[in-house]
């Protein structure tokens, strides 16, 4: 497996983690599989080396990641603030994974600016916000920042005592962010990592079926719902929006987690090139936005050009502060500006 940092990077980066002792790591508002899982596995490695390590996410992840080894200790920032606060104040070190800018955590973005500690971003985002940071291990080419992680802790050598949990949670967070190893996962090395992996005796058949079989009555119902009554298709079947109210997530008692895919869904359609998922926040009056391309289609352009936010080529999000019949709107103006693309 190539290295992930030059020697004198390794030596700078072992350096840093030496120096610490009480190490915070935080991942991204919404943490997915990726965000939980490279922040369990990291934290797995430090304690291992006798830090004093807390996770903490803004938000709660959904149902179908609480399975995973360790995620009962994360600390949410949005139920315990002040236990946040305290872990940040004491914080020398400030793991930041899985994100590329502070406004993706949202209000916890406060205390972690406000910190003294040293500040380092471990993350495959592309264009990382390296204001303030200590140092940066930026790998966009990498189908997961799971995928760093494994190759962080493998080149401090930490391998041998990787346990099988850590090892489920890195599996997680790769086989989530590839769907199910189906895009961003030709790299070679992603296969010589899973098998790695498996010598630890993850069983990978079993985490998958854990994160993906595990839905409700309810959003098997929903996910019918918007294919036959929301989805509505642009520029000859090559685009498609759907929006979704607040009313309608109850009706169908929505939980947090079971839009989760939906979006993607538009893309088992032939030709269909980019799909727009627009629904309203179930805490602040913003519209969400997710948008997913299949091909060179650039979603990260068109988030940051129409729905304020970003993301990778062929998966972004953003959000809209406005009412959802507005939002479609822009949808639909974006798709008209972005057609010849499409
Ligand atoms: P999702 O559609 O799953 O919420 O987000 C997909 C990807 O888009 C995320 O992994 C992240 O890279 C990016 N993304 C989502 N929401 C935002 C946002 O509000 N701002 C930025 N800059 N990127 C976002
Ligand atoms: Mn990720």
């Amino acid at each position: 497996m190539s290295p992930l940092l030059s020697t004198a990077d390794l030596l700078q980066f072992m350096t840093l983690i030496r120096d610490s002792r009480h190490v915070a790591i935080c991942g991204h508002r919404g943490p997915d599989g990726d965000a939980m899982g490279s922040a369990l596995a990291w934290s797995a490695y430090l304690q291992g080396l006798g830090k004093q390590v807390s996770v903490v996410m803004p938000t709660p992840p959904p149902d179908f990641l609480r399975w995973l080894p360790g995620s009962k200790q994360v600390v949410i920032y949005q139920d315990n603030p002040t236990l946040t606060a305290s872990i940040m104040a004491e914080a020398d070190l400030i793991c930041c994974l899985d994100f590329n800018a502070l406004s993706r955590l949202q209000d916890l973005q406060h205390l972690v600016a406000a910190s003294k500690a040293k500040r380092l971003i471990i993350d495959h985002h592309l264009n990382p916000d390296t204001e303030g940071i200590s140092f940066l291990v930026s790998r966009p080419q990498m189908c997961s920042t799971c995928e760093v992680i494994f190759r962080l802790i493998h080149q401090l050598g930490g391998f041998d005592d990787m346990t099988p949990q850590t090892a489920t949670c890195i599996y997680t967070g790769m086989m989530t962010d590839t769907g199910g190893f189906t895009y961003n996962s030709n790299d070679p090395e992603v296969y010589e990592i899973i098998s790695l992996l498996l010598t630890k005796g993850i069983d990978k058949d079993r985490i998958y079926r854990q994160v993906f079989h595990v839905f409700s009555i309810d959003r098997l119902r929903l996910q019918g719902f918007i294919l036959s009554e929301k989805l509505q298709f642009f520029e000859k079947g090559r685009a498609s929006v759907f929006t979704l109210t607040r009313e309608e997530m109850k009706r169908f008692r929505y939980v947090r987690g079971d839009l989760e895919g939906f979006v993607n869904l538009p893309l088992q359609v032939r030709g269909l090139s980019l799909s727009i998922s627009l629904r309203e926040d179930t805490e602040k009056d913003v519209i969400r936005c997710s948008l997913r391309s299949v091909g060179s289609f650039p979603c990260n352009k068109m988030a940051e050009q129409f729905f304020h936010g970003g993301g990778h080529l062929n998966a972004s999000g953003g959000e809209l502060p406005f009412p959802l019949e507005e939002a479609l709107k822009t949808a639909e103006r974006a798709i008209e500006a972005f057609r010849d693309l499409l």
